[in-house]
């Protein structure tokens, strides 16, 4: 991705356990927790409450909502990815999952034929979990739920079996950050890093362009939970991420998402020292080429502006996408 590392903090020591990291999913394991957990995401399932949409359909009975899911959880990909930040892709890859449907519809989507078209192959969650399991025995740095909103349920089962056969590698949870409150307190303990996108700063643009219309408190919600679960970013003696928060913010032409504002968000509500990860790779993708102030890629302008906002709220940590 052409990332820039500015600053980061490095964390050396780690509790005894599996090599110098003992992922705290498995802490939830010995004690009996994660199958609670477990059978109490499951309860969300039906009706359909496991993301802010609420669409109360019966997923149990593959009756599928706006994010295109039944019962069934749909994988499209699953590789070694080495184009994540730094310290997720590290040396050997960032064990990435794609999921199949998304509960966000955004009109710029650039993997939209996974996120709306849902091509992809439906997975058992004896499936998902040998998927992690292989993952890892990849060398994987961590394992990376890309789009898993909608899935959430299907991932605390399967990680519950994998942790079960030796799963130890920290789980990132690399979400658009339409996330409700109910289903982020269930990953609890079970997340390690999370990766969510602050995509808005107004609800209009949020419904004109990804058709939510309350993007911004949900998404403001989720992530002061997220940074009150797992912190400031914390890397090892290698500079690979174990645990904390790292914020994804892509910037649109025209100021479309509201970048100023948002970085302020971060640095008043969570921490100046937060992780940002300020992306410049916009293209107008699927149906952006329907709303004129989409159909171009970012201006030298308008990035030079977007990085002056992080530096006028203090937010040093992180990387730029040049
Ligand atoms: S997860 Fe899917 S079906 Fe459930 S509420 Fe969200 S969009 Fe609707």
């Amino acid at each position: 991705m052409g990332m820039e590392a500015v600053n980061n903090t490095v964390v050396q020591s780690y509790p005894a356990g599996t090599g110098n990291f003992y992922p705290s999913y498995r802490r939830l394991l010995d004690s009996g927790e994660l199958e609670r957990r477990v059978e109490e995401s499951k309860k969300h399932l039906s009706p359909c409450t496991v993301c802010p949409r609420n669409c109360r359909t019966n997923r149990l009975e593959n009756q599928k909502g706006i994010c295109l899911a039944g019962k069934d959880v749909r994988v499209s990909s699953y590789n070694l990815h080495h184009g994540e930040e730094p310290p997720l892709s590290g040396t050997r890859g960032s064990g990435t999952i794609f999921f199949a449907g998304c509960s966000l519809r955004c009109r710029f989507c650039q993997n939209y034929p996974i996120s709306q078209l849902n091509n992809g192959q439906d997975y058992t969650i004896e499936g998902l979990a040998g998927m992690m399991l292989e993952l890892q025995d990849m060398h994987a740095h961590n394992i990376n739920l890309v789009t898993p909103t909608h899935v959430v349920p299907h991932i605390i089962e399967a990680v519950s079996v994998a942790a079960k056969k030796g799963l130890c590698i920290p789980l990132v949870y690399n979400t658009g950050g339409y996330d409700s409150l109910s289903m982020l307190k269930l990953l609890d303990g079970i997340v390690d890093i999370y990766l969510p996108d602050i995509k808005y700063a107004s609800d209009k643009h949020a419904f004109r362009y990804s058709t939510v219309r309350n993007y911004v408190s949900v998404n403001r919600m989720a992530l002061l939970e997220m940074h009150r679960q797992v912190g400031l970013l914390e890397l090892d003696e290698n500079g690979i991420a174990r645990r904390g928060l790292i914020i994804r913010h892509l910037i649109l032409p025209h100021d479309s998402a509201g970048t100023c504002e948002s970085m302020k968000f971060i640095a008043d509500r969570l921490s100046p020292d937060t992780c940002i990860s300020l992306m410049s790779q916009y293209f107008p993708a699927n149906a952006a080429y329907r709303f004129e102030e989409l159909s171009r890629r970012i201006t030298p302008d308008e990035h030079a502006a977007a990085i002056e906002c992080l530096e006028k709220n203090g937010l040093e940590n992180g990387w730029i996408q040049e």
